[in-house]
Order: C-alpha cells, then sequence, then structure tokens
C-alpha cells in the first residue's frame, strides 16, 4: 500500500514530528560528543586526550558545583514516599539504530517512547559506561546504562531544555535477553571514529531494560557525565541492577582499548563532590504503558 502524505492524520503527523525531532536531537547529541573526539577529551587508561580530571578545558561547565556522576551515600539519602514517572515503554518491538562514537556506544529507538515526571520526556537514546558512574557507599557495579529523555524545551533547541536520564547498574550475572542482538553485533570503532549501524531490532519490550519488581530509585539534580557537562538533567537512579552475562560485559570492554597497551580502560567519569545536593530515595509509581 502506498502511503502518500496527504493521508497521514493529525496524530500521525505529530508522531513522524516528534520522530524527525527525536532522530535530529540524536545526531546533534553523538555529534556533540564526537567533535571532541580525536585528541579530544577521554578517560584514565587512554593515551593523547584530555582526561576527566582536565576536562574543564574541553568545557567549563565540567568545573561546575553541580556535576555527575556523585557517590550515592545511602545513610545521606533523603527518604521518599514515592517518586512518580509514568513510562510508555512497553512494545512488542522497535528498531533501533546504534553509533559507536569512540567514547561509549549509543543506541535510538526509532518509535517514540517517553517518561513523564510530570513534564513529558521523549528517550533520545541510551549508551552505557564501564566502570558504573555513579558510586553506591563507594562501590562501583561493573556497567551502567543511562536512558537519555530530553523535553520539549530541549528538542526545540531552547536553552531552557532539560534532559531527564535514568541510570541502570548492571552486574555480571545470567546474560540480558533484551539486549543480546545489539551486544551480539556491537559496532567497534576506533578512538574519534564515528561508526553507525543501523536497524538491529530489540523484540522485547524497553521496560525489560529496567529492573524487575518494585522499583526503588535515588534522584538529584546533575549534569551529562561527558563535556559539556551542561548541569540541565534530572538523574533518577535505579537502587536494583540488572545484570549481563560476562561475555556481553568483556564484549563491550573490548571496544575501548588503549591502542598502545592494548589494555582496556574503562568509560566511567570519576564521581563529582555533591556541594550540598540533596538525594532523593523513594519507590517508583507511575503507570506503565
Ligand atoms: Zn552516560
Amino acid at each position: 500500500m502506498e502511503l502518500c502524505f496527504i493521508e497521514l492524520d493529525f496524530m500521525e503527523f505529530h508522531k513522524l514530528f516528534l520522530y524527525v525531532l527525536l532522530v535530529s536531537i540524536a545526531a546533534i547529541l553523538c555529534t556533540a560528543t564526537f567533535s571532541f573526539a580525536g585528541g579530544g577529551w577521554g578517560y584514565d587508561g587512554q593515551e593523547g586526550v584530555t582526561l576527566p580530571a582536565d576536562w574543564g578545558h574541553v568545557s567549563e561547565f565540567c568545573n561546575g558545583k553541580n556535576q555527575s556522576p556523585i557517590d550515592i551515600v545511602t545513610a545521606d539519602a533523603k527518604k521518599v514516599d514515592a517518586i512518580k514517572i509514568d513510562f510508555t515503554y512497553n512494545a512488542a518491538s522497535g528498531k533501533v539504530e546504534y553509533v559507536n562514537n569512540g567514547h561509549s556506544v549509543t543506541i535510538t529507538p526509532k518509535d517514540v517512547r517517553s517518561i513523564k515526571i510530570p513534564d513529558n520526556f521523549s528517550l533520545v537514546q541510551f549508551h552505557f559506561h564501564t566502570l558504573s558512574e555513579h558510586t553506591v557507599d563507594g562501590k562501583h557495579y561493573d556497567m551502567e546504562m543511562h536512558l537519555v529523555h530530553a523535553d520539549e524545551a530541549y528538542l526545540a533547541g531552547k536553552p531552557d531544555g532539560k534532559l531527564a536520564v535514568l541510570g541502570v547498574f548492571i552486574n555480571e550475572g545470567a546474560e540480558n535477553g533484551t539486549l543480546k542482538k545489539i551486544f551480539n553485533d556491537l559496532p567497534k570503532a576506533g578512538h574519534g571514529d564515528h561508526v553507525e549501524k543501523k536497524g538491529s531490532e530489540i523484540t522485547a519490550n524497553f521496560d525489560k531494560l529496567l529492573p524487575a519488581g518494585t522499583r526503588k530509585v535515588y534522584s538529584y539534580q546533575g549534569s551529562l557525565t561527558t563535556p559539556g557537562c551542561n548541569e540541565i538533567v534530572s538523574w533518577f537512579v535505579f537502587d536494583q541492577p540488572i545484570t549481563m552475562s560476562k561475555e556481553q560485559i568483556d564484549a563491550y570492554r573490548s571496544l575501548f582499548v588503549n591502542e598502545s597497551t592494548k589494555k582496556s580502560y574503562h568509560t566511567n567519569r570519576p564521581t563529582q563532590p555533591l556541594n550540598g545536593r540533596t538525594v532523593s530515595y523513594g519507590t517508583l509509581t507511575g503507570e506503565n504503558k
């Protein structure tokens, strides 16, 4: 059947418009990261790059007072009754596109997923760090996944745009079936490279990327954990990890190797001072569609 533009009803047009916006913004996020690569910023264990302690030279925001990640001190977290987020994550399947930008592998869903807290934030991409970036009482997990959501002002390129990021810890354990296809076929890239792969398909719903059972999250105001380090992020870090197999974690680690020592390096920014910020802790409530 031929689908002609004039046949799109308003909702379909709205969805199409939002999709074009999401793809554009994902491209901008990836390019923003990419533009600093190639002798640009990098992680401890790499050579010839600006290391995390000096990222303030890459972007002055990295020297800000409300930076991420942080060490979450559980005894200091403010207990709250509930943290309400409505999800539209469930769907039978969804195609994704993924990019290795030399710092991480970012994955962009092709259909619209969003969270409401209470403003609406659309999922623009998710990606991974090894080790975890956040720590809990000083302890790292093996990896951390970041699901990055943007509000309408951000998508429209306005200066008051905000992001909401869900952080999910990953520990070695059972194989992760939801991420299996992606981790079977991770794109390799040297530092400063930008390798794209299109059309991989996630056959389970995105809700399965999150920890199962009763969900509790730590929430605080912080920043992007890579340059430009913009302090525009509401963070929601789940207290329970998901698992990936040793093979899956090793497959990811093998993408980020120091070219002269041949050793893999970690892709986490060290934790940043809290500087008096409050970390809330509560049960995640809200609808899940
Ligand atoms: Zn991240």
